[in-house]
């Protein structure tokens, strides 16, 4: 199987996937062996190869293709554009434009549109994951500054946090520190590490908010948040809940702080507003899915980025999957 992770650079790529049989060998080497391949319809194992390149499954009939059952099915789109793509989208790390992409591997914008997209749909957050120790809550605005609108466009009684004319996130970080030993010196450095789940929220009240605090925070943590009020609702019984009151500018207390999802909020911010300029509220929770994607990632490089998205797309991933209904 190739190690996805060894490509240090566009050149390496492109000069290693010189044809589409390249790239067809690299999927077979990652999904299946030469002796054990398998249905991707009904799981069977041991299908057997048919005269035009394709696959026979003895127990369901079907007939398949390498693709089948990947994010590539029926593209019409060469398989080296994809695998440019998906380095490219790994790469950057506040991600990558459609106009931009389209230039680079010479596709139409609403082919990189929808390329972008589907591999977005790889990002997904995983919804079993429990944070514990000590964990940042915090939320977000995204939508028009009120003040900055021409006064026709401005909605009534919406100064600050209202969620008429933009859309709340909430975020929760997992903080934690590792200590790491130089044996060389001797030296011990502290390493912050963090893991941040976010999710768009209908609106900021306890009633929205507990029960994803519940559901995504183990019992026994230590949760810090600033004094919107409705982490008073936060249960004492469960959690230790400490606040900074960033009104009275406190940022740090006993040490605690909201530093870490404050991170992830700039990160998330310079992705839309830097390079997406802007995102579609139809879509808006898979932009939030692969900011927080790259965040969790952003110390590992480009490269072992392109290698974990590459084993996530040979997953099943359809068009239904891709475009959302307005
Ligand atoms: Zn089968």
């Amino acid at each position: 199987m190739i190690d996805f992770s060894k490509f240090n650079s566009i050149f390496e790529l492109t000069t290693y996937f010189n044809s589409e049989d390249k790239c067809k060998k690299a999927i077979f080497e990652s999904r299946w062996t030469k002796d054990d391949i398998i249905c991707p319809f009904c799981g069977e194992h041991h299908c057997t190869k048919r005269t035009d390149g394709r696959f026979h499954c003895k127990k369901c009939g079907s007939n398949f293709s390498v693709l089948v059952g990947t994010i590539f099915e029926n593209t019409k789109i060469s398989l080296r554009k994809w695998f440019i793509a998906m380095y490219l989208i790994s790469c950057h790390k506040k991600g990558i434009s459609s106009v931009q992409l389209a230039t680079d591997i010479h596709v139409t914008q609403k082919t990189a549109w929808y390329i972008l997209h589907k591999v977005r749909t790889l990002f997904k957050q995983d919804d079993d994951i429990v944070l514990s120790g000590v964990v940042e809550c915090d939320e977000m605005y995204l939508g028009g500054r009120e003040t900055n609108k021409h006064e026709s466009k401005k909605t009534e009684k919406t100064q600050g946090r209202s969620t008429k004319t933009k859309t709340p996130i909430f975020g929760m970080t997992m903080v934690w520190r590792e200590e790491n030993v130089d044996f060389s010196t001797g030296e011990v450095k502290t390493e912050v590490n963090t893991y941040t789940v976010a999710k768009r929220v209908a609106d900021t009240k306890a009633v929205t908010l507990m029960p994803i605090i519940e559901r995504f925070i183990a019992e026994g943590s230590t949760i810090v948040t600033d004094e919107l009020n409705a982490y008073s609702s936060i249960n004492k019984e469960k959690y230790e809940h400490l606040f900074v009151r960033h009104g009275q500018k406190e940022f740090v207390v006993g040490g605690f702080s909201t530093n870490g999802i404050e991170g992830f909020w700039g990160h998330f911010k310079r992705m839309v507003f830097g390079t997406y300029h802007f995102v579609s509220k139809n879509y808006l929770d898979r932009y939030i899915d692969e900011a927080v994607y790259r965040y969790n990632t952003r110390k590992e490089g480009g490269a072992h980025r392109f290698n974990d998205l590459f084993h996530k797309a040979l997953g099943t991933c359809y068009y239904k999957d891709v475009k959302i209904a307005a």
